[in-house]
């Protein structure tokens, strides 16, 4: 039956088609092999920091990928061929949207990140936007809940994570990772 044909296309408003996650800007999308809905890579960058990092996530399984091989920040190109090269033999099937966190789950994925960024050497790690860039997909949530999170970690975990003011000339907070405490 055609009718029942032409009700399978996907639907052009259909959000999935399109979706952006919080915080970013989408720049290329990939389709899997199963077809259109099944499955969609996305290659994005933060929509804050104007950075020229991207990412490439897979909305349909686990692909994240925000380094390459030398653990150096994707180009938009790099992110590009990653994606392709995920779609062309991703088989998952499409789940739909990710499922969006709760906000206690979100702000520990902020919280897994910061530890990952915490400096071997003595000197503490500045926080950039983009250094959530791989979490995005996940997070799903908007610089200010980012920003919210490190407050409320910086203040209940200071030998953790210090705010301080941005430098003088431009208004807001640097958050800082700080070195682990030296052992004895
Ligand atoms: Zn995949």
């Amino acid at each position: 039956m055609l009718s029942s044909l032409f009700a399978r296309r996907p639907d052009a408003q259909d959000p999935a088609l399109f979706w952006t996650p919080p915080g970013t800007t989408v720049v290329q999308r990939y389709r899997n092999t199963l077809g259109p809905l099944e499955g969609a890579v996305v290659v994005y960058t933060s929509a804050s920091d104007r950075s020229s990092s991207y990412a490439a996530a897979c909305l349909g399984c686990t692909y994240r990928a925000a380094r390459n091989d030398r653990r150096v920040r994707l180009s938009e190109t790099e992110a590009a061929d990653l994606a392709n090269a995920h779609a062309a033999h991703c088989r998952a099937i499409n789940r739909g949207l990710p499922a969006i966190p709760n906000d206690d789950d979100a702000a520990q994925i902020v919280r897994n990140r910061l530890r990952s960024l915490r400096p071997y050497g003595p000197s503490p790690h500045q926080v950039h936007l983009t250094d959530f860039l791989e979490d995005r997909v996940d997070l799903q949530r908007d610089d200010d809940f980012v920003k919210q999170a490190m407050f409320e970690i910086a203040r209940t975990e200071g030998d953790f994570l210090k705010a301080a003011p941005a430098y003088s000339g431009s208004t807001g907070t640097r958050f800082l990772v700080q070195p682990p405490p030296p052992r004895n």
